[in-house]
């Protein structure tokens, strides 16, 4: 993916400037370390130029956004057209050439090439005049820390991408009376782009019958190669092996990113897919137990925004007052990219679902600075729940809980962060990411046109309140 680097001007300067200004605009684009290519496309200097870019930019597959520069001044009711048909993620880029005002080279033709301050303060006028959703990054472009919310905004836009493309395969329906999962399937391809379709569990069952064991042995020498074998049950691994075949399959035949399934509807199946979803999701598919889709296709997301970050879907469990802290687990499914150590592979009876001891790796999450995302459905819109976490390591062995887990603190404090994310409406499920910021995740939020509320340091339930009832005016329809 390659994001578009546009120079705003006009060509009232002359031919010589407009030398300049592509030059200057090729060395900045060319300049940014920054995770996704930026090219230089164009000095923009026309209405019809300006159309003819943002239409090509529509329906270029492999740009991701576009990042305009106001070199000079470039008068905005030339941009409105063109602006009014963009469908790509952009970002302003209010930056300068030069870092420093120089004494003796500055005379008023300097001024007329170096006037940003002056034409990107027009451009912004007509941003936040068509009420577009844009970033904005200020800043000298060599500088580290401007590059880094660019940066930012490239995660964030590669996710914009990765959604609006997103197929999530349901194995089975959501759990029996559970509220939270549920959620409205057109509202999120209106708004988020994914397709949430069912397929039958017979019919991965079928896919799972033809994996033929020299299939599976291949498959385990992966696991093998990856996680420690704690088990004599062989037969166990095995047999998540040809369910992960089977699954990858019909996902790889969807062209799914992501699925769901539930314990409630294993027709068929020996085992709850335990290490099957855990080293799917290592390789990057989303998952959401339970038929949660959404958590599912959050998970998924997320993983796009960082192929080689730590992300996993977790769920809340069990409180420590005196230590303050969440103790996250699930069933089985966690993502060992989280793990701390090496994982290893454990079989276990589970108390649920009255099938055989599925096989599940076994892990300590690491340490570190998180997020949790919660997406819900308040009925009528989706709402983006956000929260600031601290990782730990586990203060105790736990020597007879056979999961993955993991446990943090959340902010703003622990017992403020509990009633925060209770008031607003978050889910026991969330995507656990060790990778996502705060301006990625706003960034992504304001592209898609979505509630964000998020908990951190800042925090207070007061304030969170009174956020929510504003949300319920702004996204009122
Ligand atoms: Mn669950």
């Amino acid at each position: 993916m390659k994001f578009w680097f546009i120079a705003g001007s006009q060509a009232m300067y002359g031919e010589e400037t407009l030398r300049r200004v592509e030059a200057d605009a090729k060395e900045i684009a060319a300049g940014l370390k920054v995770p996704f290519p930026v090219v230089y496309k164009m000095t923009a200097k026309s209405n019809a130029e300006i159309c003819e870019m943002v239409k090509e930019a529509n329906y270029d597959e492999d740009c991701a956004g576009v990042i305009t520069f106001c070199h000079t001044f470039s008068p905005s009711k030339m941009w409105i057209n063109g602006l009014a048909m963009l469908q790509k993620p952009w970002l302003h880029f209010h930056t300068q050439f030069n870092e420093s005002i120089p004494n003796e080279e500055i005379d008023m033709d300097y001024m007329n090439l170096h006037q940003s301050a002056h034409g990107d303060r027009e451009h912004g006028f007509i941003g936040a005049r068509m009420r577009l959703p844009r970033a904005i990054v200020a800043g000298y472009w060599k500088d580290p820390q401007v590059q880094a919310k660019i940066a930012d905004w490239q995660r964030a836009a590669i996710g914009v991408q990765f959604s609006r493309n997103l197929k999530i395969v349901r194995f089975g329906d959501n759990m029996r009376e559970v509220a939270v999962t549920e959620g409205d399937k057109v509202e999120v391809q209106i708004k988020l782009g994914w397709q949430v379709n069912t397929w039958a569990v017979g019919d991965l069952v079928k896919e799972m019958d033809q994996v033929t064991e020299a299939e599976i042995d291949a498959l385990v020498k992966e696991y093998e190669a990856a996680y420690d074998i704690a088990t004599d049950d062989m037969e166990a691994v095995r047999y998540q092996a040809r369910e992960e075949i089977g699954i990858e399959r019909i996902l790889d035949r969807v062209g799914a990113k992501a699925f769901s399934n539930t314990f409630e509807d294993l027709y068929g199946m020996k085992q709850l897919p335990g290490l099957a979803t855990q080293h799917l999701m290592a390789k990057g598919y989303g998952f959401g137990a339970e038929g949660d889709w959404k958590t599912a296709g959050l998970t998924a997301v997320v993983k796009a925004m960082y192929p080689d970050g730590a992300t996993s879907f977790m769920e809340d469990y069990t409180y420590d007052y005196p230590h303050e802290l969440i103790l996250g687990a699930h069933m089985l499914e966690v993502d060992p990219s989280i793990a701390a150590d090496r994982p290893r592979i454990e079989v276990h009876p589970l108390g649920i679902g009255h099938k055989e001891p599925p096989a599940r790796i076994v892990f300590e999450g690491k340490a570190g600075a998180a997020k949790v995302l919660s997406m819900i459905d308040v009925g009528g819109r989706l709402r983006l729940i956000v929260q600031d976490v601290v990782c730990e390591k586990p203060f105790q062995s736990m020597p007879n809980l056979p999961v993955a887990r993991t446990m943090w603190k959340p902010a703003p404090d622990f017992l403020r962060g509990l009633e925060c994310w209770i008031i607003a409406g978050g889910a026991h499920h969330t995507v656990l990411s060790y990778d996502i910021t705060d301006d990625t995740i706003r960034d992504f939020a304001r592209i898609m046109g979505i509630e964000l509320v998020t908990i951190n340091a800042d925090t207070t339930p007061v304030a969170l309140e009174r956020d929510l009832m504003l949300g319920d005016i702004i996204y009122r329809r």
